[in-house]
């Protein structure tokens, strides 16, 4: 089976100083043609009703003359004379993208308006108006360009007074040899000119789960374990019948959270000066794009970590948990802002790795959170949860270590999380005979808020996990203790657990 992946390339040109008014003069004539496409269109709407190639055909033969078709209604020459043909389509294909949106956003407006009134309601909404201005960016067609290769590319451009072949040097990441490459588009940005490529790979898709779980006990997955403490991740990498082969924990937490909490300090203490509030906001928003920009990235570190993971495991599936519901944390400003944006850092977090994964042919998928550190990965009954240097008794939520009574497994908290969450996904496939001894373990006690996220105690039958997505959740602030206990015949991830992040 096999499945497709598009992605972007792009890289920035290196050209000639007077060919960036070339590039422009080109843009802009791109543009005229473009809005006289979207006018026939909009006098011709019928057009809308046909597929892309037949509206193509359609709006040539409204437009353009040939020895066939000698007065054309609607005469593109009036614009410019010897527009090469695939320019032309270019320019007709982006303005039947636009029309198509418009004609799609008017329907919705005329429907809302005809619901409107017809409850005797009044309606003051505006129509959607056709574009104004047109700032699209030329696509280039097969035929448009040639000798492209790593570092350069020729194409033809309108310097504004004649079509002309240019060469221009590319710098910037090389498109892949083992891909569909789509038609570049010329693209400028401030004073630079871009192309993007758009390129098209093709790869086998991963099985579907079940079939992956029930028929192969040798299939390894890749249980992630998402904290909002120094861990930011904890995986773990197990098969299907059991065997534990590796865990990889992903710090960084904890220095992420204390740049965020300086900023929000930071933000908090502009807001309450008074008397020179602009400059304050000004302040705050350089403040809160900082923080953003951080976040995102650190997003993408730790997914990208997790993939790496998992692919140097030969996992083919990842696991999480579904992320519970953030419940507004008491306290200060910078402790409530905190713990909203890692909050929604899990959720980026998780939201990336699935993407990555996916292009590496590995499927992810989501399991009930329910009391997933309350539970002994070895015999699924409570655990008991302390800090190194602590008597080994009762259970502290937010401390680092586990250890079971019944069959004496002892190790690092969010370690036996992310194994407990593995197996949930397995025990999803097995008989309803085989899932019971995983049922969820209930605990009499209720964990503090100390992390912001939803603390529901509530479990209920896991028989279909996906599909509870809210109401459940759990304390996150597990042990920050890295020197988790290991088994013997595990060893340590030799991917590197911390990240450069990029604020430091
Ligand atoms: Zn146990």
């Amino acid at each position: 089976m096999a499945a497709k992946a598009t992605t972007t390339i792009k890289q920035v040109l290196n050209h000639q100083a007077e060919h960036g008014a070339w590039f422009a003069a080109n843009q802009a004539l791109f543009n005229r043609v473009t809005a006289f496409y979207f006018g026939v269109i909009q006098a011709h709407e019928k057009v809308l009703a046909l597929s892309d190639k037949d509206a193509l055909t359609a709006l040539e033969k409204l437009t353009h003359t040939t020895q066939n078709n000698p007065t054309p209604v609607m005469p593109l020459e009036e614009i410019l004379e010897d527009i090469p043909a695939l320019f032309r389509r270019a320019a007709i294909n982006a303005a039947l993208g636009s029309a198509r949106s418009f004609s799609s956003h008017l329907q919705k407006w005329r429907k809302r308006k005809e619901k409107a009134e017809a409850k005797g309601k009044g309606f003051h909404e505006r129509p959607p108006v056709p574009p104004r201005a047109w700032n699209k960016s030329a696509t280039l067609y097969a035929g448009m360009w040639k000798e492209r290769d790593g570092s350069s590319m020729v194409m033809k451009v309108w310097t504004g007074t004649c079509w002309s072949w240019v060469k221009v040097r590319l710098i910037g990441r090389d498109l892949p040899t083992d891909a569909d490459i789509g038609s570049p588009q010329l693209i400028r940005r401030g004073n630079q000119w871009w192309v993007h490529t758009p390129v098209e790979k093709q790869f086998k898709s991963p099985g579907k789960i079940e079939k992956q779980v029930t028929t192969n006990a040798q299939t390894r997955m890749c249980a992630v374990d998402l904290n909002l403490n120094e861990h930011l991740a904890v995986c773990t990498i197990q098969t299907v019948e059991g065997t534990i082969l590796a865990t990889t924990f992903i710090g960084g937490g904890r220095r992420i959270s204390g740049f965020r909490k300086k900023q929000l300090g930071r933000i908090a203490r502009n807001r309450s000066k008074t008397g020179i509030i602009a400059e304050g906001e000004q302040d705050n928003a350089d403040l809160w794009r900082k923080i953003r920009q951080v976040d995102e990235q650190v997003a993408h570190l730790v997914s990208a970590r997790i993939v790496q993971f998992a692919q140097a495991h030969q996992a083919s599936i990842l696991v999480f948990e579904h992320l519970g519901n953030l419940k507004p944390e008491k306290g200060k400003y910078s402790r409530r802002g905190n713990s909203k944006r890692a909050y929604w850092m899990k959720g980026r977090i998780f939201k990336y790795a699935k993407y990555k994964a996916w292009h590496i042919g590995v499927i992810t998928s989501r399991v009930n959170p329910a009391n997933t550190s309350r539970e002994c990965h070895r015999c699924h009954r409570l655990v008991i949860r302390y800090d190194a240097g602590e008597r080994a008794e009762g259970y502290t939520p937010g401390t680092s270590l586990v250890r079971c009574p019944h069959c004496w497994m002892q190790g690092h908290a969010d370690r036996n999380a992310s194994l407990v969450i593995g197996q949930r996904l397995i025990a999803r496939y097995q008989t309803p005979l085989k899932e019971k001894p995983h049922a969820p373990v209930r605990h009499a006690g209720r964990e503090e808020k100390s992390s912001g996220v939803a603390l529901s105690q509530e479990a209920k039958s896991k028989s279909r996990p996906s599909t509870d997505l809210a109401g459940y959740g759990e304390s996150n602030e597990h042990g920050t203790a890295q020197d988790g206990l290991l088994r013997m015949d595990e060893r340590l991830s030799d991917i590197p657990c911390q990240l450069r992040l990029p604020f430091e």
